[in-house]
């Protein structure tokens, strides 16, 4: 675990994981690109998450929606009226900063008893005040106005007319497309309560001030399900939530002890929530949410449909009333997923065989690693230890493993290089291959060393990241 942002960003930046956007013109406010290792890694999670929570369910199923949606989506859903963050300005430079929130703690309360890991703080009333900065970043002045509230949809127009008429907002969350299609996903897989609707995909918010790398932006990425219940079993299924959330966060293989739930006080809650819970977690700078869990009652879909909705075949009664079912929502976000993960993997360590020379190694779950292993021949000048680690390498491949080709410089800073990237085995072909049909495999946590007969090293690899976490 590492307590400098900047490390993670440079070694993001100098291997390929995530570049500042349109970089060449000077960037773009906090936008951020993925790289060839950061979009593996990224899409390693969302698979992983579809399955888990789609694919291996018989109540949950998937959609992909719009970005952009009819204005009145964002009317009914009160976006455009309370989706808003507390601006200051300096009052001497009139830069706008997005006031921090904090609550206070209740007396006699510690911040580590208030954060005691999995605990829920309900029972506590917290007070929500606002924290402008120190001093502004821009001119150093220290005077700032009250705190107003800021809309933070992002707008823009439809067709080639720039007008009032066509103006159309890029999503806040992906949450309401769930809603919106309810009746139509609800007609065409005749799914009965308990169900949910699930959706990865980005959103758009007009960030008063984006920073910390990918953690705030004006554009993310967000895996959200909407679960339709009966209101009566509400708070089952919110605890259902609750532990899917950590049970989430130990599959990732991020440390639970960094991830503190935090309940969320009447009064500061988002406009259409009863009770909402955050998953904080142990940031480099700072303890900062990571995921939320909402029970949205029947706000939404008593906002979007004039009509009952749902129809409930099996009521005990037999009378089939109709009714709108109440939502639970738990929310992840993806690019926050990747600075947790990334977060916790990063380990500057002391390699003992090389006499205490020091190693970046990332230990990615190798569920989530870019690349599954690495193959090297142990000199490049040799033709038949080339052909050899050819012929491993494309086996390798055809068996759906990611796996990197590596032949320059000596085999320490091979294995450094691919210990950066989080590449759980690297795997060595010598002239000792060629005899006995075997390599060595080099493990990036233990740094032992083995070998395996070629015959066995797909069986090994696989077990080994099946196994993992
Ligand atoms: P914050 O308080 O940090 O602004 P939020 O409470 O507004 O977050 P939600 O509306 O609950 O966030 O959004 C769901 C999830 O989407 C968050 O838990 C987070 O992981 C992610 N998320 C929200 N805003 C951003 C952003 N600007 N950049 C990256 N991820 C975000």
């Amino acid at each position: 675990m590492i307590n400098n942002l900047d490390k993670i960003v440079s070694l993001c930046k100098r291997r390929g994981f995530i570049y500042p956007g349109s970089e060449i013109y000077g960037g773009l406010a906090n936008s951020w690109d993925y790289g060839p290792l950061g979009v593996e890694l990224k899409n390693n999670i969302k698979q992983l998450w579809w399955k888990k929570f789609v694919q291996n369910r018989d109540d949950i199923v998937g959609i992909d929606a719009a970005l952009i949606m009819n204005p009145k989506v964002w009317e009914a859903s009160g976006h455009l009226k309370e989706f808003s963050d507390p601006l200051v300005e300096c009052k001497k430079c009139h830069s706008r900063f997005r006031a921090d929130q904090a609550f206070e703690l209740p007396p006699g309360v510690t911040l580590s008893e208030f954060n005691a890991p999995h605990k829920s703080a309900v029972g506590y009333t917290l007070k929500l005040k606002f924290i402008p900065p120190e001093e502004c970043p821009n001119c150093g002045g220290k005077e700032f106005s009250e705190a107003k509230q800021f809309n933070l949809m992002l707008k823009t127009f439809l067709g080639p007319a720039e007008e009032k008429a066509n103006e159309v907002y890029f999503r806040p969350e992906t949450a309401q497309a769930m809603f919106v299609n309810f009746k139509n996903v609800l007609d065409t897989t005749r799914k009965t309560l308990p169900f949910g609707i699930a959706q990865i995909g980005k959103a758009f918010r007009n960030e008063i001030t984006p920073g910390n790398f990918i953690f705030r932006t004006r554009e993310f990425e967000q895996m959200e399900i909407e679960y339709f219940i009966r209101e009566n079993e509400w708070e089952k299924w919110f605890r259902h939530w609750q532990e899917e959330i950590i049970n989430w966060i130990k599959e990732l293989g991020i440390d639970v002890k960094k991830v503190h739930e935090i309940e969320i006080p009447d009064g500061e809650r988002a406009h259409y929530s009863k009770r909402t819970i955050d998953f904080e977690y142990e940031f480099p700078f700072g303890q900062k949410e990571l995921y939320g869990l909402a029970y949205r009652t029947d706000f939404d879909l008593r906002n979007h449909f004039k009509k009952l909705p749902y129809r409930d075949l099996n009521s005990p009664t037999g009378e089939n009333e109709k009714f709108y079912p109440h939502v639970i929502e738990p929310t992840w976000g993806v690019d926050r997923t990747v600075l947790a993960v990334l977060s916790d993997a990063y380990h500057e360590e002391e390699d003992p065989a090389e006499n205490g020379a020091s190693r970046i190694v990332l230990k990615l779950n190798p569920k989530l690693a870019p690349y599954k292993a690495a193959v090297f021949p142990l000199l490049k000048n040799k033709p038949e230890l080339v052909e050899k680690a050819r012929e491993i390498y494309q086996m390798l491949k055809t068996n759906d493993l990611a796996v990197a080709w590596d032949d320059r410089g000596n085999i320490g800073k091979r294995y450094y290089s691919q210990d950066e990237i989080g590449t759980p085995f690297c795997v060595t072909i010598d002239f000792q291959t060629l005899e006995d049909d075997a390599v060595t495999v080099r493990d990036r946590d233990t740094m032992k060393q083995e070998r395996i007969k070629i015959e066995n090293l797909i069986y090994y690899i696989t077990s080994a990241i099946a196994e993992s976490m």
